[in-house]
């Protein structure tokens, strides 16, 4: 039985777009990325809002443009992350830049470039004081410690202690320790006499405050308090314009992954925003920074597969990619739905999917899939964010060539990579 939706985007046969293309392949769907952007939009109509693509999740410069035609901004973490952007036709003021732990002087290359600039650490704060005082509205990026301040039970800032443990019970042990392990974010509240002190002195305008979580919006609650946290602690900012809200929109990747409804989020910030917009007096606006919401369900990694072995207990499927071209199985231990696209015949068996570097490299492992064959085409989903932007040459291999379907055509946007580009920064030596 033949399911044409398995291996068929925009009416073309994904078979033969790598045929055309060869394998290992990105592929992106145009019309999945134009469908999440709009969902989101939606979800959120009832604010004022921008959308700024975080492009760390997808850095391609054709789908920056695509996201710019859509009506998207972009979020940067690098100055040629905003190079790239301005090169794609962004106007500075529609890129942010949301950096982490970086020197000075890339926040002044930002500022040089004209950007929105997002600050997250004191020692920057104070430079920036140093530099511009009053002469560049800059947005602070902050870091609530929700967790942090529960697990320690030390008094908390504002008002956390009607936030509990329950609250994290759907939210998994490993999500919840990598939220905890992303507190080098942003600036902790802890310090925030600092934060008022600094932006006096200097008289910095903070236009904007910045909260993102990634990770951890899977929970109303959680995020009604960030968003009331936030809001609270906005009031304090006569020059404020924006509450950054980040991105960090989790995707299914399982049939049981549990992920939180947009509308529902939606319908809370718009009840919140619209209290502080009231006891404001005027109007600010909400920016978010989605990337894996937007991309992730809109990419694939189509792989062939090479060759079938077995242990005696596992049926090995090998691909001709890995953990060089998709980290994240490997990295995070994310769960990547694979499905053969050359086999419809039903009767599966289980396999360990795995790459072909020299390290343990699964992709996938204890796998149900239609019985595979050497040559079949593997379609490896939610491959659109982190995917290849996270790709590296490990093994002295050639990074893939990326597609992207737009109006029924396959068009190419990223070469594959060939011999040249794998030594070309080399600087040989002769003994
Ligand atoms: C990575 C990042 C994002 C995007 O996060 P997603 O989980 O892909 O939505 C947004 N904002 C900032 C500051 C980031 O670093």
């Amino acid at each position: 039985m033949k399911n044409n939706s398995l291996y068929e985007i925009q009416g073309l046969d994904l078979r033969d777009v790598c045929e055309q293309f060869g394998t290992p392949l990105y592929v992106y769907d145009a019309d999945v990325i134009k469908q999440k952007f709009n969902q989101f939009r939606n979800a959120f109509k009832g604010v004022d809002h921008r959308i700024m693509f975080a492009v760390k999740s997808c850095t391609n410069i054709s789908i920056m443009k695509y996201m710019r035609f859509l009506g998207a901004g972009i979020d940067t973490v690098s100055v040629p992350e905003i190079k790239m952007g301005l090169r794609a036709g962004f106007k500075p003021n529609e890129i942010v830049f949301t950096p982490n732990v970086v020197e000075f002087s890339e926040i002044k290359e930002a500022v040089a470039l004209g950007v929105p600039v997002n600050i997250e650490n004191i020692q920057n704060l104070e430079a920036f004081g140093q530099e511009f005082n009053d002469q560049y509205p800059v947005c602070i990026r902050l870091n609530p410690n929700m967790l942090s301040e529960i697990e320690s039970g030390r008094a908390s800032f504002l008002d956390f202690t009607s936030i509990n443990k329950e609250h994290y019970q759907d939210v998994g042990e490993e999500r919840v320790a990598a939220w905890h392990n992303q507190s080098k974010f942003g600036i902790s509240l802890i310090e925030f006499d600092k934060v008022m002190e600094i932006v006096n002195r200097y008289k910095i305008k903070i236009n904007g405050l910045h909260l993102h979580s990634s990770h951890v919006i899977l929970n109303k609650e959680v995020f009604a308090k960030g968003v009331q946290t936030i809001f609270e602690i906005a009031k304090q900012f006569e020059h404020l314009e924006y509450v950054d809200l980040g991105g960090g929109i989790m995707v299914k990747h399982h049939p049981d992954d549990k992920v939180i409804e947009l509308d529902d989020i939606g319908r809370i910030l718009q009840k919140e925003y619209e209290i502080f917009c009231t006891s404001l007096g005027r109007k600010i606006k909400i920016w978010f920074e989605p990337g894996r919401f937007l991309m992730s369900e809109a990419g694939y990694l189509l792989t062939k597969a090479v060759v079938l072995k077995t242990n005696g207990f596992i049926n090995f499927v090998g691909t001709n990619t890995g953990f060089n071209h998709l980290l994240r199985p490997m990295m995070y231990d994310a769960y990547h739905d694979i499905v053969n696209i050359s086999n419809f015949t039903g009767d599966s068996e289980k396999y360990n999917i795995v790459g072909n570097l020299c390290e343990i490299d699964n992709l996938g492992t204890e796998r149900s899939l239609d019985k595979v064959r050497q040559d079949d085409i593997l379609m490896i989903k939610n491959a659109g964010a982190y995917g290849f932007s996270m790709s590296s040459n490990y093994n002295t291999r050639p990074k893939p060539a990326e597609v992207l379907i737009i109006n029924s055509k396959a068009e190419l946007i990223r070469k594959r990579e060939n011999f040249e580009d794998l030594i070309r920064n080399q600087v040989e030596l002769e003994f």
